[in-house]
């Protein structure tokens, strides 16, 4: 049956978006494999091969729960910011009181604040108090290493990258 509605659906307008690769779907009638821009997900297409129509499938690899994060940072923004998180959480737990975990994740100012206080413990320790200050700012760095190895990729990334939360 030729003329029904579906090819009367009008052509999708122009999306100004990141150019992405072709989908390949198999044709349901004769399983040739088509390519299709993603812009045409989810509407009506027609196999140039033996001329059925079905509908094109909508790529479930889109993180759609997500679409306030998505709208402003691709996938590999989360990865390539998420791949600070292992050595972050590393140096936090090892390095806590040199403020490196901030460094790393472009807190500067927060990093500075962890080195002079641990720095200005040391100095005071020689001279007449404990440890106290420096002790606080291992334990600091500690536990927010700690908190980053737990976090989820798009977590970490959320709260660090986009949040910018500086302490914890
Ligand atoms: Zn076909």
């Amino acid at each position: 049956m030729k003329g029904n509605s579906l090819s009367a659906t009008p052509p999708p307008p122009p999306i100004h978006e990141i150019p992405a690769p072709n989908m390949h779907v198999d044709c349901p009638y004769c399983q040739v494999r088509l390519s299709v821009h993603p812009s045409q997900a989810g509407s009506a297409a027609g196999c140039p091969k033996c001329g059925g129509r079905f509908q094109l499938p909508i790529p479930t690899a889109l993180p759609l729960g997500r679409s306030q994060l998505s709208a402003y940072s691709s996938t590999s923004e989360i990865q390539r910011f998420a791949s600070k998180k292992i050595t972050a959480g590393i140096c936090g737990i090892l390095l806590g009181g040199f403020g490196v975990h901030k460094f790393i994740l472009g807190f500067g100012k927060a990093g500075a604040i962890m080195l002079t206080v641990w720095l200005a413990g040391i100095v005071l320790s020689i001279l007449i108090l404990p440890l106290f200050a420096s002790a606080a700012m291992w334990i600091i760095g500690l536990i927010e290493g700690i908190i980053y190895l737990t976090k989820s990729d798009e977590d970490f990334y959320q709260a660090y990258a986009v949040e910018k939360k500086e302490w914890f």
